[in-house]
């Protein structure tokens, strides 16, 4: 990048922080119906900026709920094509009375400025728009070929985007998808996301007897439903922390090589991540650590249990029936539809005499993970370095984010997650921030990428 462009978005900065900051004023909260002018007007002011900057095909593409913004800058067939995503709706600002500022009215405090919506995503979705900005009116030029898909419907489950991708597949085709939703290590460690778990949640009902019986008169000649549930749920690790399921881990994609010696480099300890969470010690499969455990291993949980009688004092009772919530977090290629069944014939094969047992699905999500070794991680990678100072590190996600294994299964492209979001900077919180030279080392990255993409193709 020259060094023209630098001073460009140098000479432009105040500028860029003012355009965000009236994106900040608009509250466009997707969750609340009152807010449904706000977020159509959102719409409006974020197609007008990205008109400015020197876009073509500007649309606001209405859907059942909140519209898309969509728009592209094709410079040449032969050269790769890169979708943007990214989202202007907004979370609730509730509880309001935590807020150190009026959510809507941002404000700039120690080098961050407090806002709505300034890391998730705003900020991030407007670094793009900025960044094109300085290649196409600053008179750089674009190596490579630009589409963007904000959507306005994140923050409610992006309830339109699979209908929207799948009927506007030919005018969203390209190579790859960056999605700047994610967030960063550390406020100066530029960070690339390679892995997201799925997840297959189903609950386990065990009945026994037709209603609760005196545990006198009936403990220990009737099966407690209970003390079944417990038995089954004993037996769905081994003693090295491993699900039992069979099957479970066949479609799991080893940790590769590269992974293992980037997560092992990070700065994180388990003595720190033990006072995080409070627990007295750690636990997991056996083999792994315990960033390897949370980002690329698949786990097994009991989020709850339900059965006989759970109020203060003693109750002899022998309960009716007894249930448990089960999650389970996937990694690529585990299918959530494919666990849930092996899940559900193994938990009703342990099921003992004396009661009945039931699974019942309750929701599943994709895995996705991300190759460190592609030349897109490669040109992110270098564009990171080079705006930041210092190569950015791999990391994964214990959560689901299921419309990153979508994108690739519509676009058939690669994804590639570049998040700037500061680690503890509120997102879906009182006094969300972001820190505002990460804000314009994110312009500069993206103005950076589109020459080391075109560099590497994809
Ligand atoms: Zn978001």
């Amino acid at each position: 990048m020259s060094s023209d462009l630098t001073a460009y978005l140098r000479s432009n900065r105040e500028r860029f922080e003012q355009e965000f900051v009236d994106f900040l004023r608009i509250p466009s909260v997707s969750t609340e119906k009152r807010y449904a002018e706000d977020v159509a007007r959102c719409a409006e002011w974020l197609a007008e900026i990205v008109r400015e900057a020197g876009m073509d095909n500007v649309e606001i593409i209405p859907t059942e709920g909140n519209p898309f913004v969509v728009a592209e800058k094709m410079v040449d067939p032969a050269a790769p094509t890169v979708l943007v995503y990214g989202h202007y709706d907004v979370q609730p600002v509730d509880p309001e009375e935590l807020w150190d500022a009026p959510p809507f009215e941002p404000t700039y405090k120690n080098g961050r400025i407090y806002a709505r919506g300034t890391n998730d995503d705003k900020g991030q979705v407007l670094m793009h728009v900025q960044a094109l900005e300085a290649r196409i009116k600053g008179g750089f030029g674009m190596p490579v070929n630009v589409k963007l898909c904000f959507e306005g419907e994140e923050e409610i489950g992006s309830i339109n985007l699979e209908t929207f991708l799948r009927s506007a597949a030919d005018r969203l085709a390209c190579d790859a998808v960056i999605v700047s939703d994610t967030g960063m290590l550390g406020i100066d460690i530029p960070s690339i996301g390679t892995g997201l778990r799925g997840i297959a949640y189903l609950e386990v009902f065990v009945d026994g007897p037709a209603g609760d019986l005196h545990s006198g008169s009936y403990g220990g000649a009737v099966v407690n439903p209970a003390f079944a549930l417990a038995q089954i749920i004993s037996k769905l690790k081994d003693e090295d922390g491993r699900v039992t399921v069979p099957g479970f881990y066949d479609r799991v994609r080893p940790i590769s090589e590269t992974i293992r010696a980037e997560t092992r480099a990070l700065p994180f300890t388990d003595e720190e991540f033990i006072e995080e969470t409070g627990a007295p010690a750690l636990d997991g499969e056996a083999g792994y650590s315990t960033l390897e455990r949370l980002w690329y291993r698949p786990a097994l949980d009991v989020n709850g249990m339900i059965s006989g009688f759970t109020g203060d004092g003693a109750k002899t009772v022998l309960p009716a029936k007894a249930s448990a919530k089960i999650s389970m977090r996937l990694v690529a290629d585990q299918d959530p539809d494919e666990i849930a069944q092996l899940f559900t014939k193994y938990v009703e094969s342990l099921a003992p005499e004396g009661v009945t047992v039931r699974v019942v699905p309750a929701h599943g999500g994709w895995p996705w993970s991300g190759d460190p070794d592609s030349p897109l991680f490669e040109a992110a990678a270098q564009a990171l370095e080079d705006s930041f100072g210092r190569r950015p590190v791999y990391i994964g996600e214990g959560g689901s984010i299921p419309i990153i294994p979508l994108f690739e299964e519509v676009l058939k492209g690669p994804v590639l997650l570049l998040g700037f979001a500061p680690p503890g900077g509120n997102a879906h919180a009182p006094n969300e921030w972001m820190d505002v030279e990460t804000y314009h080392k994110g312009i500069e990255t993206i103005a950076r990428l589109y020459d080391e993409v075109a560099a590497r193709g994809i």
